[in-house]
């Protein structure tokens, strides 16, 4: 992490950090909110893999058959649209990376690019994820992401944002669901070791409310800032 000086402001922090959770441990709404809270941007992987699907670019065509089943797309490709997101200029001051990396292969290519300062990994209870995942509701136009028992919008089915009919995306039914856990297991779960050798990972609890894991969140954050 650096900190430098800026003329009659207080010192500029920039943070580069990571976050880790299996799928729906609630990683892109803890997301959304640290990006808020700090100013840096949510680079999720995932919504700028389905942006490309989205508008059918070169990316999205290789990758939406990968989307579709919940394996993971080909290292070389994410790391080139990564490694081009996070030099744009809104990136100046940190970024939170949120779905990347997910390989190991994709760990030690983000070496090559920067130095992380904290990966933050969401710990939560297996059994219980499976429920979340099926419940996650999404919309199509903001990204906005809500649950039909834990997190429902004002009006059932739509976004308080924007208003647009809220969706269950393709990759939150049961099979998929099922699909990416095993893939987690199998593929992102080791970086967990990987990073906690090197010292840069805080285990956070990630049970109860979305209020109180955002309070450890922030704790965690709190303790690279001073
Ligand atoms: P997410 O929204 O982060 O759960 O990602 C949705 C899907 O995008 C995953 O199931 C993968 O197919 C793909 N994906 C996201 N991030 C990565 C990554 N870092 N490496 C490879 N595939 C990814």
């Amino acid at each position: 992490m650096n900190k430098y000086p800026v003329k009659d402001a207080s010192p500029v922090i920039i943070m580069k950090l990571v976050i880790f959770g299996p799928p729906s441990a609630g990683k892109g709404t803890q997301a959304q909110k640290l990006s808020k809270k700090y100013g840096i941007p949510q680079v999720a992987t995932g919504d700028l893999l389905r942006e490309h699907v989205a508008k059918k670019t070169q990316i999205g065509i290789k990758v939406k058959s990968y989307l579709d089943s919940g394996r993971l797309g080909p290292d070389e490709l994410i790391v080139q649209m990564i490694g081009e997101r996070v030099s744009r200029p809104d990136c100046i001051n940190g970024y939170l990376l949120d779905g990347f990396p997910r390989t190991i292969g994709q760990a030690q290519e983000l070496e090559k690019m920067t130095d992380v300062d904290l990966v933050l990994n969401i710990v939560v209870d297996f059994e219980a994820l499976a429920e979340r995942a099926v419940g996650r509701r999404s919309c199509p136009k903001c990204a906005a992401v809500y649950h039909i028992e834990f997190n429902t919008p004002k009006v059932q089915g739509i976004c308080d944002k924007c208003g647009s009919k809220l969706i269950q995306r393709d990759d939150d039914k049961e099979e998929t669901v099922r699909n990416r856990f095993r893939v987690f297991k199998e593929q992102t779960a080791p970086l967990i070791e990987y990073y906690r050798k090197k010292g840069k990972i805080l285990d956070i609890d990630g049970s109860g409310g979305i209020d109180a894991v955002f309070g450890r969140l922030v704790a965690a954050i709190e303790t690279i800032r001073t």
